[in-house]
């Protein structure tokens, strides 16, 4: 067992960090008030690769493991985590499901553009009434000669407004329950797609969420992504990999607050000395650093597994369980650190504490990680 980064891979977290701190860093709090989606940063994000980490050179991607996937999402994470998530659901989820489920066409045909940043990614699971429940979504596909048609609604897609494909799931035989679910992949400008209601959100605010409607969409056939009712169950594998990047977005979201929070007590002085002297002060710092490590550790034995080829659905979901809980602590402690220059938005531990919550949300809320390991665990 080596726990060792190799050298490439230290090289490339320095690369992914120097770009971060360079290019994300400076605009982080202007983005986040105006709730700006970055699009400008999109060729600088795939000069690097990381529009399509994950992926074949053939598709224009960058070629790297899961655990590289895991590098690169933490150093976004740490600087902006709202950068990190639009990063992870463009790669992890709408150009994943296509490379892992597409023919060859589809793969060619979108994961490319997608993969070279030409093109921005949508992933529409969740329903306003179908979110932890996905199985009971009501968009329903039907078929009429040689194409499919959609009605139906999703809401909080990440790049649901600013996304050029969008992949969704719809219901195409009722009868079948979660066995009747197809995925499709759809163009923008698709008649009858159309973006909803922009989500006015407590954080991760540089990350463009919305409603996706579909109102009589007609799409041809080969816009069926895998084996008609299989788009569930396929779902549920690319969020078992999904959640390693979720994981990672936490890991990389506590490092940054914890960092801060670090240089702040060595900085900050109280009763004439700098508060990173008090015994206070100090455990919150050693027990977030030891938390994250073991966060950390859990990520990337995940991502291991994913690139040995293994099933890590128990494993995926125990560090994305323990990664976003581990960071909400971290968060918090870190405003506590600040003290009340940690509940303003000139330093910030404020904007950690908000964008942190979506981790124990986003693909799987903590209880439903808890229902698939526990799941995992018993059936053995
Ligand atoms: C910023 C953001 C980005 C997102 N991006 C995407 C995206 O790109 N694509 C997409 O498809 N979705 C996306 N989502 C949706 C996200 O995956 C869902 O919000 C999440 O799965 C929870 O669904 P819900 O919000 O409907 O909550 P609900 O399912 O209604 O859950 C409400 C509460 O009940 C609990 N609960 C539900 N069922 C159970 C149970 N069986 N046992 C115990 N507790 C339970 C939940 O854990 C939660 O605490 C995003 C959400 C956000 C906030």
């Amino acid at each position: 067992m080596d726990f060792a980064l190799t050298e490439q891979q230290l090289l490339l977290r320095k690369a992914v960090r120097e770009f971060a701190e360079a290019e994300i860093r400076p605009h982080v709090r202007e983005w986040d008030a105006a709730q700006h989606f970055p699009r400008e940063l999109v060729p600088k994000l795939a000069d690097l690769g990381l529009m399509g980490i994950q992926f074949p050179e053939e598709y224009g991607g960058a070629g790297m493991s899961a655990v590289d996937y895991c590098i690169c999402i933490e150093e976004l994470a740490r600087v902006d985590p709202a950068v990190s998530l639009s990063v992870a659901a463009h790669n992890g989820l709408c150009a994943a499901h296509i490379f892992m489920f597409g023919t060859e066409a589809q793969k060619q045909r979108y994961v490319t553009p997608l993969a070279k940043g030409e093109q921005i990614g949508a992933w529409g699971l969740t329903e306003p009434d179908a979110g932890s429940d996905a199985g009971a979504m009501r968009t329903a596909a039907v078929k009429q000669g040689s194409c499919w048609v959609l009605n139906g609604a999703k809401t909080f897609t990440t790049h649901g407004r600013v996304g050029d494909v969008c992949v969704a799931m719809a219901v195409t035989d009722r009868g079948k329950g979660r066995h009747g679910i197809s995925a499709f992949v759809i163009d923008r400008g698709t008649p009858g797609m159309r973006p909803g209601r922009k989500e006015d959100k407590l954080g991760m605010r540089a990350s463009d969420t919305s409603e996706v409607i579909f109102e009589d969409c007609r799409v041809e056939e080969d816009h069926l992504l895998g084996g008609e009712g299989e788009g569930f169950i396929d779902a549920m594998k690319v969020l078992d990999a999904g959640r390693i990047g979720i994981a990672a977005l936490a890991v990389g979201l506590a490092q940054g607050a914890f960092e801060a929070a670090r240089d702040y007590a060595r900085e900050r002085r109280q009763f004439g000395q700098p508060i990173a002297t008090f015994q206070a002060i100090r455990w919150k710092l050693a027990d977030n650093a030891t938390r994250i490590e073991a966060a950390r550790l859990l990520t990337y034995r995940a991502a291991a597994m994913k690139d040995g080829g293994r099933r890590m659905t128990r494993e995926s979901a125990i560090a994305k369980l323990f990664s976003s809980e581990i960071a909400v602590r971290a968060a918090e402690d870190g405003v506590q650190i600040f003290g009340g220059y940690g509940f303003v938005k000139d330093y910030p531990a404020e904007k950690y504490f908000r964008d942190v919550k979506l981790t124990t949300i986003g693909e799987g809320t903590s209880e439903i990680q808890r229902l698939v390991i526990a799941r995992q665990i018993l059936s053995g």
